[in-house]
């Protein structure tokens, strides 16, 4: 693991998804940019002290040189998004997989080396667009290629998080100081920290991607220097239109992303402060709620479910959906063989470079009088 020091927000929680099915073993890491904090978050996880690294370039380094039995067959990247590219374009390399956090990287330039680098060495790169392991996203996803719905016709996704209303980051708060500091989050500062995740979430159930956006980005709380809140109207390859709305200023709210999906004959509605229900909305019938862990549900949300129903699955159990299929990836994969992760259920480099496309693109709009810009 690079990053996921003991003070840090979501490598601990990696560390215990990554944990859940009993496949992963963490056995190295260069967890923290904080003096002795990388020592002291392996000696609390117990690990062996002579492969707790100070810089992950000496873990890459010393990691190479082990047997092929002993060394890491892979990497987490758990980092601020301006620490994404450097390990996971060592770790491909030097021939380790890699599991690395969204954004993918600090720039668009950067997303596009990796799914170069990608391509060039055949090795797996799994991105952790978290809400995409959710059984009930897999299910509207599955309900949507079915053609439940019709043909879709509009989708509103919301992603209101209210712990940035006020200028954290001028407290020393580490995870608002990065995420607000453009040298080190890159050039979104919302959008890209969870306007990526809800404009994946979108492209995932409705399995057609944006092709254009027209975007407001403001930066609400005085003095902060990256947008805080965003408003975008979307339009989508299969015709179908969206409202995308993200921000971090929304008082009181915690972490309630949330989407409505609208086709011909019905939609249906998700949120994820509520995971294991969904409700689905028909034209001329009652409304029906479906609930995770239901013998109803497609074999795509059962084979994503671990625990029988009414007993709550969430963001520990989503999380590791996405490691449980990584490592699937990782363990088929053949040395030397054309690899394609296309066949897995997991966010990869492509998704990647749209999210980067997405964040470039909708900086330009919100700085343009043009109604429409186009992802390119
Ligand atoms: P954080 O500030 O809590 O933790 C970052 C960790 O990286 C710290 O331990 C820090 O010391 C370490 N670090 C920084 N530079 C390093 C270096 N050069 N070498 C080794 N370690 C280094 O940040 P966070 O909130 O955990 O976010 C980390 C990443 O995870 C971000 O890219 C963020 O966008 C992403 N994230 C994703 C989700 C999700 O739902 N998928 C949720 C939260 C955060």
């Amino acid at each position: 693991m690079v990053g996921g020091g003991l003070t840090s927000f979501i490598g601990p929680v990696h560390r215990k998804a990554a944990g859940i099915d009993g496949e992963i073993e963490l056995v190295c890491g260069a967890f923290s940019i904080i003096p002795g904090e990388s020592k002291a978050t392996g000696e609390a996880l117990y690990l062996d002290p002579s492969r707790v690294y100070e810089t992950y370039p000496e873990m890459f380094e010393a990691e190479k040189k082990m047997p092929p039995e002993k060394r890491i067959d892979f990497v987490s990247v758990v980092t601020p998004n301006h620490v994404h590219y450097g390990p996971s374009k060592m770790a491909l390399e030097s021939g380790f997989h890699v599991i690395v956090e969204k954004p993918i990287s600090f720039n668009l330039d950067e997303a596009k080396s990796l799914q170069k680098l990608v391509a060039k060495t055949g090795l797996v790169l799994g991105l952790t667009h978290t809400y995409t392991g959710y059984p009930l996203v897999k299910e509207a996803k599955a309900m949507v290629a079915a053609g439940k719905f019709g043909k879709i016709r509009k989708v509103y996704v919301e992603y209101p998080q209210g712990w940035l209303s006020t200028l954290l980051e001028g407290t020393g708060n580490m995870q608002a100081s990065w995420r607000t500091d453009p040298k080190q989050s890159g050039m979104g500062g919302a959008i890209g920290d969870i306007g990526t995740h809800a404009a994946n979430l979108a492209e995932y159930i409705i399995g057609s991607e944006i092709t254009e956006i027209c975007a407001l980005l403001n930066t609400v709380v005085k003095g902060r220097l990256l947008d805080d809140d965003s408003s975008m109207l979307l339009k989508f390859a299969n015709g179908a239109t969206g409202v995308l709305l993200a921000t971090q200023v929304a008082a009181g709210e915690e972490n309630n992303l949330n989407i409505r999906v609208y086709g011909e004959k019905g939609g249906l509605e998700w949120k994820q402060e509520d995971p294991n229900t969904m409700i689905l909305k028909w034209l001329g019938r009652p409304k029906e709620i479906i609930r995770a862990g239901q013998a109803y549900l497609t074999d795509d949300a059962k084979r994503f479910t671990r625990t029988p129903a009414g007993h709550p699955e969430g963001y520990l159990e989503a999380f590791a959906n996405i490691y449980r299929e990584f490592t699937k990836a990782v363990r088929d994969h053949k040395p030397g063989k054309k690899f394609n992760l296309a066949k897995y259920d997991i966010p990869g480099v492509d998704d990647g470079v749209r999210g980067m496309t997405f964040v470039q693109t909708a900086v330009k709009s919100s700085g343009s009088t043009r109604k429409w810009t186009k992802l390119k």
